[in-house]
């Protein structure tokens, strides 16, 4: 087996980022705990590959089991909408980039959170047993020589190590909320601007994003799912991805990365705008002079999409 080089260029880890769940040679789907191989053909290429196909390597960066992602992805197309205050959307074009705010700065407390204090308990006696199991069964080879009491004291330590994590990385997950519909919003407007008649609405779609963020494989973009957290809890690896079921009406998309050295509430990423906004649209409440200024202001900033009037604003007829 070829020794990893840990040579991890951006082309390889964006190859192993967008065919995560497949091989990139033979487009076997990768199960839970397979192994796959990133390197590089004799040419240089980089590749992807399952246990199979990994003959095809010339060097191996790394081997990693394969873990599912802990999102669904939205189809490429899928229209993804932002609906924000006018000051927003200005700062939006003078930085020329996204803002991505730090979990812990979220109104919904609940970001990152694995469930209900009240549940805590029993989320304990889970880890706390599966702790005490990994600690009496080292790897092959190896001897367990703790007592009963310092298997428990060790695995209390592992308990609360995790839910220090599971704390710091509130600080160091940033986040961009979507709203995933075909339609315009009316409760969205609502939601997301404190004045109704100087809001704006970016629409995109899923590929639009990803591309407007330059294909970064350090940025995942997914779906929320709603738990029902009375019941049950979110995975260690996926409380960014799980949010409670009151906020279903949100159909969320976030883009997500992690920065373990950022002390700010938030950081922005430059992007490409015209990429990013393919359509605004201007409050149902707008005044028509509003579209004009909103049209003004994407001429400076040599934004190109169209602003359109909201479609809530329609006539109708009887
Ligand atoms: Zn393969």
């Amino acid at each position: 087996m070829l020794k990893m080089t840990h040579r991890l260029t951006t082309e390889l880890r964006r190859l192993a980022f967008e065919h995560h769940d497949h091989c990139f040679s033979c487009n076997y789907k990768f199960k839970e705990a397979d192994t796959s191989h990133l390197g590089y053909s004799q040419n240089g290429e980089p590749l992807y590959l399952c246990d199979g196909c990994s003959k095809q390597l010339k060097e191996t960066a790394v081997r990693y089991y394969f873990k599912p992602r802990p999102y669904e992805i939205p189809d490429p197309s899928s229209k993804l909408w932002r609906y924000m205050d006018f000051t927003k959307y200005v700062a939006l074009l003078s930085s020329g980039g996204l803002y991505f705010a730090s979990a812990d700065c979220f109104e919904d407390t609940f970001e990152g959170a694995k469930g209900f204090r009240r549940n805590k308990s029993r989320w304990d006696e889970y880890y706390l047993k599966f702790f005490r199991e990994a600690i009496k069964s080292p790897p092959e080879g190896h001897e367990c020589k703790f007592s009963d009491s310092e298997i428990d004291e060790q695995a209390h330590k592992l308990l609360r190590d995790m839910g220090a994590v599971g704390e710091s990385r509130r600080k160091q997950t940033f986040i961009s909320c979507w709203h995933e519909s075909e339609y315009e919003s009316e409760a969205m407007w609502r939601l997301y601007s404190s004045f109704l008649a100087n809001a704006v609405a970016i629409r995109t779609s899923c590929q639009s994003l990803y591309t407007a963020l330059g294909r970064n494989p350090s940025i995942d973009i997914g779906r929320i799912k709603y738990l029902d957290m009375e019941r049950s809890y979110a995975g260690v690896n996926d409380s960014f991805w799980r949010k409670r079921r009151s906020f279903e009406h949100e159909r969320e998309v976030r883009a997500i990365f992690s920065d373990f050295r950022c002390q700010e509430s938030g950081k922005i990423t430059l992007c490409d705008l015209n990429v990013l906004i393919e359509d605004v649209f201007v409050s149902p409440l707008a005044p028509s002079w509003f579209v004009a200024l909103v049209n003004d202001i994407n001429d400076k900033y040599s934004i190109k999409a169209k602003v359109s009037p909201s479609e809530l604003v329609e006539e109708p007829f009887f």
